[in-house]
């Protein structure tokens, strides 16, 4: 059998306090990764230098809406998917991927038609970002007892795990070595990149897009 692939995400930061030590533990254990941030913490400039070491580090750094508050497809107006993904772009600036990565808001990590709307897709496509989803959301953020070991269970079951786990207080970073030593144990290598199987869009083209990630 192939081993396990994982391929981690840090989103809702960067969180002065937090972000900073999972970089630390990231660096010791030579894993390279993606954050996708919030907008709105860059304005905040000890979290903007964070997302800049992220950056330095070789991590590269993902678009995560500007308000992360409405998804996109529970609120279809152009104007606001403009500005969630748009005022964020600015704040990235010259960190971003050549490939601008960008990640919409689950609410609670689900995946569904909320996740985007027409006018959303429409501007990823022409602006071409490469939009991006998730295969494992272990709950790091409301199940501080079990997401280790939901996390285990969602990498052993499927050969690539893209993994959605969160940089912010109360979030993956008490656990995250053992995550990391429990991922390694098992044979699993750790990826920076991204599986096609959750990319929805890429270079003004859909990928693994469907009807059913978008409101009508
Ligand atoms: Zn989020």
């Amino acid at each position: 059998m192939a081993a396990k692939q994982v391929t981690l995400t840090f989103d809702n930061g960067p969180t002065p306090h937090v972000t900073d030590r999972i970089l630390e533990i990231l660096d010791r254990a030579g894993i390279k990764t993606t954050f996708f941030v919030i907008g709105q913490r860059l304005d905040d400039a000890a979290a903007a230098d964070l997302m800049r070491a992220a950056h330095t580090a070789g991590h590269w750094i993902g678009n995560h809406t500007f308000t992360h508050s409405v998804a996109l497809g529970d609120r279809t107006d152009r104007d606001y998917a403009l500005r969630e993904i748009e005022d964020t772009q600015q704040r990235i600036g010259s960190l971003t991927r050549p490939e601008k990565l960008f990640r919409p808001y689950g609410n609670d990590g689900l995946i569904g038609r909320h996740l985007l709307s027409r006018a959303a897709l429409d501007h990823l496509l022409a602006e071409r970002y490469t939009t991006i989803t998730w295969n494992s959301v272990p709950g790091d953020w409301k199940d501080a007892d079990g997401w280790v070991e939901t996390a285990m269970a969602q990498v052993r079951g499927q050969d690539w795990s893209v993994m959605v786990i969160h940089d912010i207080e109360a979030g993956c970073l008490a656990r995250l070595p053992e995550l990391i030593q429990r991922v390694t144990d098992l044979g699993a290598t750790f990826e920076q990149t991204i599986p096609r199987s959750v990319i929805l869009t890429e270079a003004g083209r859909t990928v693994s897009m469907s009807p059913d990630l978008m409101a009508d």
